[in-house]
């Protein structure tokens, strides 16, 4: 049985935890919660720090401390941060008792096969930085998470 099969997440190395991202940048998009229904939804806007290109932070090692609200997974606090991830990221799926789907790099055995399957969000992002005005968020949600 693979580890993801047998292992909860708090059970993990570190290895096997960083082999869980999939590297589609979803993460890195701005999210925005209702502050009625505390619904949250995934805009297509990026945080400045994502190399849209490449899916991958260019200060990862800063992030913290460059971008107060960036989502720094721990192993141990799955119920705080699960419902903030997207619906396809390996942290949330297993989180929820689910499976890896299988276009996912741990499965398919490479990472093309996440560009394949549309994951990425390097052709639809865009920067925080070229939106003028934060009331514009609105128009750039692209799914609702909860
Ligand atoms: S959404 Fe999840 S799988 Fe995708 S880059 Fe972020 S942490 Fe990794
Ligand atoms: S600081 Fe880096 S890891 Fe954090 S949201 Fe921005 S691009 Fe993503």
């Amino acid at each position: 049985m693979n580890f993801w099969q047998s292992k909860k997440l708090p059970e993990m190395t570190a290895e096997e935890w960083e082999a869980l991202c999939d590297g589609c940048g979803q993460c890195c998009l701005h999210k925005l919660e209702d502050e009625d229904t505390g619904q949250v939804a995934l805009t297509s806007i990026a945080c400045d720090l994502l190399n849209i290109k490449t899916c991958r932070c260019r200060r990862y090692g800063e992030r913290s401390q460059l971008v107060p609200e960036c989502l720094v997974l721990q192993q141990h606090d799955f119920a705080e941060y699960g419902r903030w991830l997207p619906k396809t990221c390996a942290y949330r799926l297993l989180g929820e008792g689910k499976d890896l789907p299988e276009w996912h790099p741990l499965v398919s055995g490479t990472t093309e096969s996440v560009k394949a399957a549309g994951m990425r969000v390097s052709g639809y992002a865009l920067k925080a930085s070229r939106i003028k005005r934060s009331e514009d968020y609105e128009d750039y949600i692209i799914e609702w998470l909860d």
